[in-house]
């Protein structure tokens, strides 16, 4: 989105290739009924909102989800005009622009829909509504039978509510245990029942339930990690259908190198110390950049090789153990691939003990991304 750093040789290089093959793969893994909505939250998992929805809808999504309304307005404002779902609750405040924007809302709450209601007679477009449904998640979502009723009879007592959906989500699908995730879809099923006409539009999959239980898929999936090529976890990794290509890497250069003799301190606080006569190069990354502190020690790639990241990260820089004399400007990969080597994002994740998810929505928006 923010592209500042023109100079500044760190990059998050998108593979557009790599979202359309995952969404490919997934399109012909998928029963023909079952439509793909693409997740881009979070700026498109860092992988960029905009870029990320074009490219999906173009591969074969139906249409796109987010978590804020702003993320929703943005993608209108670029020109995406497919349908695009806020997954999680909206105030009150929103809902006319949603109208306005043709936005869809999520809804798991009477109270908002009474809220909402003395506002709707001068809208000009109606207001497309998913209903959603907590089976275990906790989150959001309404619960129980009874409430679920008297949400859809609200919606059929105003003309400008349109119900076009209902959905749940799984806590628990990327463990890999099955059980779980069948009580939740069950009781899911059991609220659907609630509903006088089936919405056009039911899902309940992430990821990780896209792929391990194809059977949950309904009308339509909602895949965000898988999309950028990541595994939810280690036990989804394990069971893929079909292989994820990863879609983003991030790379910089050597800004400067220098031999140390032995005994020398390098970075913040002197947590490093050279063991003998060594080389070690500067990289223009570090935390602000969503190069996390705790990775020190994790591997980069330069020419082809794996070497570590010695001595504290600091917020802009950190520097690599070299095995022999670089040049300034030789290209380094942080996650990627380079020769035979590849890291992956789920390495970093792994080392300082987080999911993937996390890991991506924190390369910074200082970052260029560059789109290939
Ligand atoms: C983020 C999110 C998803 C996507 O989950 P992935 O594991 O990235 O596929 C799906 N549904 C809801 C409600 C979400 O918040």
């Amino acid at each position: 989105m923010m592209n500042t750093c023109h100079y500044r040789p760190t990059t998050a290089v998108v593979h557009k290739d790599a979202l359309q093959s995952n969404i490919q793969s997934l399109r012909s893994y998928l029963k023909k009924e079952t439509a793909i909505i693409a997740v881009v939250k979070a700026n498109g998992y860092g992988h960029g909102i905009v870029e990320v929805a074009q490219v999906a809808l173009e591969a074969g999504a139906k249409m796109v989800s987010v978590a804020t309304p702003d993320e929703a307005i943005l993608l209108r404002e670029k020109g995406i005009e497919s349908d695009i779902l806020v997954m999680a609750p909206t105030t009150v405040a929103f809902a006319e622009k949603a109208a306005d924007l043709g936005i869809t809302v999520t809804v798991s709450d009477a109270l908002w829909l009474q809220k909402v209601m003395p506002k709707t007679r001068h809208w000009k477009n109606r207001l497309k509504i998913h209903v959603k449904i907590d089976c275990g998640m906790g989150r959001v979502g309404v619960r129980d039978q009874a409430s679920l009723l008297s949400i859809i009879q609200l919606i059929q007592e105003d003309e400008q509510f349109q119900l076009e959906g209902a959905f749940t989500h799984f806590p628990c699908a990327d463990d890999g245990c099955i059980e779980t995730t069948k009580l939740h879809f069950d009781k899911f099923k059991e609220m659907l029942q609630v509903f006088p006409e089936k919405p056009k539009l039911v899902h309940a999959s992430n990821s990780a339930a896209t792929l391990l239980y194809p059977e949950y898929g309904l009308d339509a999936v909602r895949f965000g990690i898988g999309l950028y090529g990541i595994a939810p976890s280690r036990e989804v990794q394990e069971k893929l259908p079909f292989p994820l290509v990863p879609a983003l890497s991030l790379e910089s250069e050597l800004s400067f190198v220098k031999k140390v003799e032995k005994g020398q301190a390098i970075s913040y606080g002197a947590t490093y110390t050279t063991e003998t006569e060594e080389w070690i190069g500067t990289l223009p990354i570090g935390y602000a950049d969503g190069l996390k502190r705790g990775l020190r020690g994790q591997e980069v790639l330069i020419q082809g090789e794996r070497m570590p990241i010695v001595g504290t990260i600091c917020m802009d820089q950190c520097m690599v153990r070299l095995p022999r004399e670089m040049p300034v400007g030789e290209k380094v990969v942080l996650i990627g691939k380079q020769g035979k080597e590849e890291v992956l994002i789920e390495e970093w994740a792994e080392r300082i003990h987080t999911i993937p998810y996390e890991i991506a929505v924190s390369i910074s928006e200082r970052v260029q991304r560059i789109y290939e």
